[in-house]
């Protein structure tokens, strides 16, 4: 056997969708990041006709258990609720003519655990019943636009609505946690972005090992700088911008 396999699980990957879905995908890596490796692959359903293309996520080093796909699903899902607010507050902003028709999109993961493997020994070695997740494979350009500590490091214009949406979620979590380590891609022609795999600092620590508490925090706000849709946004003071309010 030259793939590896998952178990079936059901992925709602449009809302109201039941259906569950198996990943196949390969031997070799095609990205390794700081606490990940992924792989390209293909969803199947007995419902669908055409397999879905997919990357498939493990932990690099060790292998993956429940808590840490969990925890990688529920930042994704605190990111993607927050990101469906915004866009609603930016069409009520763009209906009145004032710009910001840029939508952001954070993509569903789906846990689940490998059930075969592949007999050939090549790359990583998967357990039996070790955990990843699955999601949509994004097509495009796969960017970081605004790192783990709040930089931003895509210097393109549209970047702003993405800067602004980190505030926002310090601001609508009553300054509890916020948002960054936004990547993802950005389509021009349709001005959205889809984005995964965020970082969530909190003042409790509880989104997992990337959640560096307040001194994560606190880098995220002293390198930020708000803008024009900070302000369009925000409508009351906040304490970005280390402690002084530009709004
Ligand atoms: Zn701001």
């Amino acid at each position: 056997m030259l793939e590896n396999s998952t178990y079936s699980v059901k992925w709602p990957k449009v809302i109201g969708n039941t259906k569950r879905y198996r990943a196949s995908f390969g031997l070799k890596s095609f990205m390794e990041g700081e606490h990940l490796i992924v792989f390209k692959g293909k969803a199947f359903s007995h419902e669908d006709y055409i397999p879905r293309p997919v990357v498939v996520k493990s932990m690099r080093y060790f292998c993956g258990n429940k808590d840490d796909f969990e925890m990688y699903k529920l930042c994704n899902e605190q990111t993607r609720i927050l990101a469906i607010h915004f866009n609603k507050l930016s069409a009520t902003f763009s209906s009145k003519k004032m710009q910001s028709t840029f939508k952001l999109r954070f993509v569903v993961a789906a846990v689940t655990q490998i059930d075969t493997r592949s007999t050939l020994a090549l790359g990583k070695k998967f357990k039996k019943d070790e955990y990843v997740a699955f999601e949509e494979k994004l097509e495009g350009k796969f960017t970081t636009f605004i790192d783990k500590r709040g930089e931003t490091l895509d210097r393109n214009k549209c970047c702003l609505i993405l800067e602004a949406f980190s505030h926002f979620s310090f601001v609508v979590s009553g300054e509890n946690f916020v948002i960054c380590g936004l990547k993802g891609v950005y389509r021009e022609d349709k001005s959205d972005f889809i984005l995964t795999n965020p970082t969530i600092h909190s003042r409790e620590g509880k989104f997992g090992q990337k959640d560096k508490r307040d001194p994560g925090i606190r880098d995220v706000t002293k390198n930020h700088t708000c803008n024009k849709f900070c302000q369009m946004f925000m409508k009351k003071p906040s304490t970005f911008d280390n402690g002084t309010s530009e709004i």
